[in-house]
């Protein structure tokens, strides 16, 4: 049902207030790795408004390698976001990461994520095939491109057919970077779905330093979105400053895919 055979043209997702994703225009996703407190999220979408972005992303639930790194500020925080977002115009991406929190979150998030630990966690797929809310859906730690599909087709089989592919990096025998961004992915996912294919380069790299040239060869490779983490003092940031923007760096980084993808 993923597969551009069954249907020939691109899925759009329409978000409402002119908001769409998918082939025809460069959406951005852009925000904290996590969602800490409401300054954080206030100084974050006015630097969002300020350069256009419409959709925010910031975890709040947090799918930590470690235990006693910090978790998310769960479903309460969740709601902070979802009404500072409205506030502000923002449609929000965040992630889901079991199969009782679907219910508990819908009335809270306009796209919900799926990270790459879950991916195929089938039964959290399943549950959100029969959900009226856009899914984004990354890209396994170690999952092959047709995992990915096949993952998608778990969602869409079940009813939803608002699905965003996000290739995120891979693991691979590379130690240089935090995972291998595998931009293959993203001609080969467009030639076979019509599924928006969405690039995210700040885990694909984990390196501050590289996210920008990596979203814009994202860009240049066929991607209709852009979703990197962003966030006031990076250094401070309770996970992933490591490869987390600053507002200058990040407002440089929205003119450059605009500017790049006005070359495609
Ligand atoms: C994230 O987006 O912060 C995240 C945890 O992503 P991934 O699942 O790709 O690691
Ligand atoms: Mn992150």
């Amino acid at each position: 049902l993923v597969s551009r055979k069954w249907r020939v043209h691109p899925t759009v997702l329409d978000l409402g207030d002119g908001i769409h994703l998918g082939e025809g225009s460069l959406s951005i996703v852009a925000g904290p790795c996590s969602i800490e407190n409401e300054a954080q999220m206030e100084v974050v979408m006015q630097h969002l408004v300020q350069s256009g972005v419409r959709l925010m992303r910031g975890g709040v639930f947090k799918p930590r390698s470690s235990p006693y790194s910090f978790r998310g500020l769960g479903l309460e925080g969740l709601r902070d976001f979802y009404r500072l977002a409205r506030q502000h115009g923002l449609r929000i991406v965040t992630e889901v990461m079991q199969v009782s929190q679907v219910e508990e979150m819908l009335d809270y998030v306009d796209v919900f994520q799926v990270g790459a630990r879950n991916t195929q966690n089938f039964n959290l797929l399943d549950a959100l095939g029969q959900v009226d809310k856009p899914v984004l859906l990354k890209r396994g730690v170690s999952g092959t491109i047709e995992e990915l599909l096949h993952s998608a087709e778990y969602i869409f089989s079940g009813g939803n057919e608002h699905i965003i592919l996000c290739e995120r990096g891979i693991r691979t025998f590379e130690t240089a970077s935090r995972n291998t961004l595998d931009l293959n992915a993203v001609p080969i996912l467009k030639e076979k779905t019509h599924l928006p294919v969405f690039v995210d380069p700040s885990h694909g790299i984990g390196i501050r330093e590289h996210v920008a040239p990596l979203a814009l060869a994202g860009v240049m490779a066929g991607a209709d979105g852009i979703l990197y983490e962003t966030a006031p003092v990076p250094e401070r940031a309770a996970s992933d400053g490591q490869q987390t923007l600053n507002f200058d760096e990040s407002a440089r980084l929205v003119e450059a895919l605009r500017r790049t993808y006005a070359l495609r």
